[in-house]
């Protein structure tokens, strides 16, 4: 039987693109996702279990809307497929009291605290020696600065995917796994996408290939952007029950250096039975292809006596799991969804520079909106109109 013309092929269903499957399924689109592994994998940039997510959004105010129905959204997945996506435990963000300017995370507390007020959002600046009170287990000096949010949280990534994809499907999308697209030709009339099985027309392609994203854009978006290795740890805890999502908030510690950023994640039910805390890195960079997997006993040492005696006590030495990740980021770090200068027919729509998964699936939906109204061209893009306006992340 001849293959038929879809209304939207989805090259790439992590994050992303299970988002826009599950979304552009709904509305009644005819979808194609197809992914060279079988997501959710461990092999790009949506692993780990959780990510964190805020409601203030200190990176600006151009991601409040998406952040927020992303939250939404979540919630209606959990009650139509009882597993459970988002956890409320809250968020604690502890900055320096001087902020050095030209750093990635800058006045990150002020940034969210301005945010927060401007959009309604629940958010305390709290002093010291308050938050030494309220959190023994955290090593705060008085030269830091301090902020929780109430409504923040972490969602399980992983587990968003493989639910979008298994209600995208129940929705009538075809998905493909295990299959590489190698090419994607646009022309007047439809968009070809090429694979070492067969060839597949649609409408119209969304390209979210994460950390492969650089093999598939066209050369004008591939080198806006770089790749680079991230690394997560699972350490021992003296008592594990204290670190959970039940217990305690998430914790962002940004110091002077960007390098020196790292993240505490309690445990959520299911989790690996462990304290999760992530490092940041971008002097180098790397590809999918060649980046080093393993995390070597000297990599965890270091990071250890750097990064986690100094700051929480009660958090072993011992690491039971350390994984490797990768970041796709743009140079002022916001995101990069915009049309492909090639046709309009396709949208670009992974690099989320190490913060994405939040927005992800309002994204998704926005992005599925957006093609099902047919409004795909540039033109569209720059509209500005709605809430959740794409008009901030195009190519800059
Ligand atoms: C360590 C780490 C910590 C993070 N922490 C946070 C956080 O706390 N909060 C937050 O909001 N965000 C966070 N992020 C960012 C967030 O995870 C990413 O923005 C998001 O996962 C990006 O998803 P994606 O869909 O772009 O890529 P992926 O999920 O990697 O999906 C890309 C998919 O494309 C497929 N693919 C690639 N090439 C092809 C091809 N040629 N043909 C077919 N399929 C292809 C891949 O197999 C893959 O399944 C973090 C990221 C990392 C790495």
């Amino acid at each position: 039987m001849a293959e038929p013309k879809y209304d939207l092929i989805v090259v790439g269903l992590g994050a992303m693109g299970s988002a826009v499957a599950y979304h552009a399924s709904t509305l009644g689109l005819r979808v194609l996702g197809i992914d060279r592994y079988d997501p959710p994998h461990g092999l790009g940039s949506t692993k780990a279990e959780t990510r964190i997510t805020r409601l203030a959004v200190g990176e600006g105010p151009q991601y409040l809307p998406f952040v927020k129905r992303s939250h939404e959204i979540w919630r209606e997945l959990e009650a139509r497929t009882s597993v459970e996506l988002l956890h409320e435990c809250g968020g604690l963000i502890v900055t320096d009291q001087v902020p050095v300017v030209g750093q990635r995370w800058e006045d990150f507390v002020t940034q969210t605290a301005a945010i927060a007020s401007g959009g309604g959002i629940p958010f305390e600046v709290v002093l010291p020696a308050d938050a030494r009170d309220r959190y023994p287990w955290i090593t705060i000096a008085d030269d830091r600065k301090v902020g929780f949010e109430p409504t923040a949280g972490l969602v399980m990534n992983e587990r968003c995917v493989e639910v979008q994809l298994r209600l995208a499907h129940e929705s009538g999308a075809v998905l493909h796994t295990n299959e590489e697209v190698v090419a994607i030709d646009p022309d007047s009339s439809s968009v070809t996408v090429t694979t070492p099985a067969r060839s597949y027309q649609a409408d119209n392609v969304v390209l979210s290939t994460g950390p492969w994203i650089r093999d598939l854009a066209a050369s004008e978006h591939a080198e806006q952007l770089t790749v680079t290795r991230q690394v997560v740890f699972w350490f021992d805890a003296a008592d594990l029950a204290s670190f959970t999502t039940d217990t305690i908030p998430y914790v962002m510690w940004i110091a002077r250096r960007d390098e020196d950023y790292i993240g505490l994640f309690p445990m959520p039910p299911g989790g690996t039975p462990a304290v999760k805390i992530v490092s940041e890195q971008f002097l180098e960079t790397t590809d999918p292809s060649s980046v080093d997997r393993t995390v070597s006993q000297t990599e965890i040492d270091t990071f250890y006596d750097l990064h986690v005696a100094p700051k929480f006590s009660g958090v072993r030495r011992d690491c039971v799991r350390a994984e490797v990740c990768l970041y796709v980021n743009t140079a002022d770090d916001h995101f990069l969804i915009d049309s492909d200068p090639r046709s309009d027919r396709i949208t670009l729509m992974s690099p989320c520079s190490g913060h994405g998964f939040k927005h992800s699936t309002a994204l998704g939906e926005a992005v599925a909106q957006r093609i099902a109204s047919g409004k795909t061209s540039g033109g569209g893009f720059a509209a500005g109109t709605s809430d959740n306006d794409l008009a901030p992340f195009r190519s800059r």
